[in-house]
């Protein structure tokens, strides 16, 4: 491609919208375009590195058994209902009519259409397993769209859906595609981390989120350095304090005016936070959105509630449930804020974490202005509907299966995957008939890979103050050639030949042969990511061009001959990805 020629408007300024590097880097390539909140569009080179991801997911998929179809964005509510999703997937669902008032929605995912398909074409045993899947546009209306491509509202995911007559072949579909997805990130030239990961809206029972390493990323991960225990910090277990031998003391009501913090009371009356409770007021809704009940939840005062357990423990969608007005919430439970304990507590779902019951005397708000619980013991003083693990895995503390001290670090999610059992084949109705004739739920999987959001997370992973740095494996092109003067004949013959020789030999190349200045060249094909830059000026007379890897802060002087055998050789090594710098 020539540059002259070419359609690229890159931006001097910084987008004030933009806050991370790939953001930034993104729009001011000219590589994406805001069209509105949360949606995107692709120009020449966005487009290009995005079908690059597109292709390796495709190669890795089909060489992992996947068989590639296209469904549409827009589905029929039915589908919907009959999965129990309508409901359950809440706001995020973008939800529409047609002009008859019938519900449609915008596809977020493809479980129902998947299902939909296989309970028409699957009747027996012989037609499993299988794996179909689709690279697609999708749709949800996030509440917070932001950071370009990393949370957008409409984007690209790759989903795949595998179909087994049983559990055991479930396994060996979910372990074929974990690795497909290990081969693919790394293609993509991502440093990632494979966690077990909580199953959310989608069901079922065992996943694990593939995780790009980024300070900018969004998922919280807590891992261990002694053995594997890798998790999101939302599903990471917690161990319980062991349990207290302590006599249980008389429970004595105390004045403590004004502490309406657990830091506030614990240091009003002289004890560790460990020794106090502290409680969370919830107020849940019905699928009218009418509300329906509150909950309180009760962990150790020095504790985090951990709001995705609290909603599992609960069987409830997230966004059925909300922080409760406390002042509104006091007639109809007792409840007091700033001073809510469980004892005096009525009229609501209790919901204490597993270490509590374990613990003795310890204080508690007593349900009264100004006035707090000691000695509060539970079985004693007050019981709970649930008794479960709904605290947050702190940082430092121990790791649930070696015991060691666990480490926290930040990542971007840039693909899941799921073993959804017979969730939707039960719902649904997707039987297949085995050898005697008798009919059983097919067994799913399901996997998604965020392909706009890996295009976001690789320019994380791969830039510097100056542009993109893109891996060979998904550059929109391998090879810049800057043409120092055009209207230079020597310089643009000599230009003019490596490209080409390059394009014969199946390297992709820019040649930059815009009557602009050499800084601005420079400037831009940086700013590019181009991994490899041939500069041809005044050597060129003599058969020579200067020699540069994006990545890399030395140029070399070599022949024309060497630059393009060097260039060859380095695309040839790199193309497939996974070579690390
Ligand atoms: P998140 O927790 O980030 O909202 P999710 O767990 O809801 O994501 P999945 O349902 O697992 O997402 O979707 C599969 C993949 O699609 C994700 O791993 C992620 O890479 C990508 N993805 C999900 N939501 C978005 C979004 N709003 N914008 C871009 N990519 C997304
Ligand atoms: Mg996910």
């Amino acid at each position: 491609m020539k540059l002259s020629k070419a359609h690229l408007k890159t931006l001097r300024e910084v987008p004030t919208e933009a806050e991370i590097p790939s953001h930034i880097l993104l729009l001011r390539t000219g590589m994406i375009r805001k069209l509105v909140s949360g949606v995107y569009g692709f120009m020449p080179m966005g487009r290009r590195t995005l079908a690059k991801i597109e292709n390796i997911i495709r190669e890795e998929m089909d060489a992992a058994g996947g068989q590639e179809i296209l469904m549409s964005a827009v589905q029929p509510a039915e589908l919907w209902q009959e999965s129990g999703r309508w409901y359950a997937y809440g706001p995020e669902l973008w939800r529409l009519k047609d002009r008859n008032g019938r519900d449609f929605c915008l596809g977020p995912t493809h479980e129902e259409i998947f299902t939909d398909i296989v309970r028409n074409d699957i009747s027996s045993y012989r037609q499993l397993p299988m794996n179909l899947y689709q690279i697609q546009t999708k749709y949800r209306d996030e509440a917070r769209p932001r950071f370009g491509l990393m949370r957008s509202r409409e984007f690209i995911m790759k989903d795949a859906y595998s179909f087994d007559r049983d559990e055991a072949g479930l396994d060996e579909s979910y372990r074929i595609m974990y690795e497909a997805y290990e081969k693919i990130f790394t293609r993509c030239g991502l440093v990632f981390r494979p966690v077990e990961a909580d199953s959310g809206a989608i069901g079922g029972s065992n996943s694990h989120e593939f995780t790009a390493l980024s300070e900018v990323g969004e998922s919280e991960i807590a891992y261990c350095e002694k053995c594997d225990m890798a998790a999101t910090v939302e599903r990471a277990a917690c161990t319980d304090a062991p349990a207290s031998d302590e006599e249980m003391l008389p429970l004595e009501e105390v004045y403590t005016p004004g502490t309406t913090t657990i830091d506030a009371v614990a240091e009003y009356l002289g004890l560790d936070t460990k020794q106090t409770l502290k409680a969370l007021l919830f107020v849940k809704y019905n699928e009218q959105g009418e509300e329906d009940g509150y909950v309180a939840a009760f962990v150790r005062g020095d504790r985090e509630l951990n709001m995705t357990k609290l909603v599992n423990a609960l069987d409830i969608p997230e966004h059925a449930i909300e922080f409760a007005d406390e002042e509104r919430m006091h007639e109809a439970t007792g409840c007091v804020g700033g001073f809510t304990g469980p004892v005096g507590l009525h009229d609501c779902t209790i919901v204490v974490d597993s270490e509590v019951p374990g613990l003795k005397n310890l204080c508690a708000g007593a349900c009264k202005k100004d006035h707090h619980m000691k000695n509060v013991n539970y079985g004693r003083d007050y019981e709970a509907d649930i008794v479960t693990d709904i605290k947050v895995l702190a940082e430092g503390e121990p790791c649930p299966v070696c015991g060691a001290p666990v480490k926290y670090a930040r990542g971007i999610e840039v693909g899941q995957v799921f073993k959804l059992g017979t969730k939707y084949s039960e719902s649904m109705g997707a039987y297949y008939k085995d050898e005697n004739m008798e009919n059983h739920p097919i067994v799913m999987g399901c996997y998604g890979i965020g392909v706009t959001r890996t295009m976001a997370a690789v320019v994380e992973q791969h830039h510097d103050e100056n542009g993109i740095i893109w891996p060979i494996s998904v550059a929109p092109y391998h090879v810049i050639i800057t043409l120092m003067k055009p209207e230079d004949e020597t310089q643009a013959a000599v230009a003019g030949r490596i490209y080409e020789e390059l394009r014969r030999r199946g390297v992709e190349v820019i040649l930059d042969d815009r009557k602009e200045r050499p800084g601005v060249k420079f400037k831009d094909a940086d700013l590019l990511g181009i991994p490899i830059r041939i500069t041809v000026g005044r050597g060129a007379a003599d058969g020579m061009i200067e020699y540069k890897m994006r990545r890399d802060a030395d140029r070399t002087d070599m022949t024309v001959e060497e630059g393009i055998e060097t260039a060859v050789k380095t695309v040839e090594a790199e193309r497939f990805g996974g070579v690390k710098e």
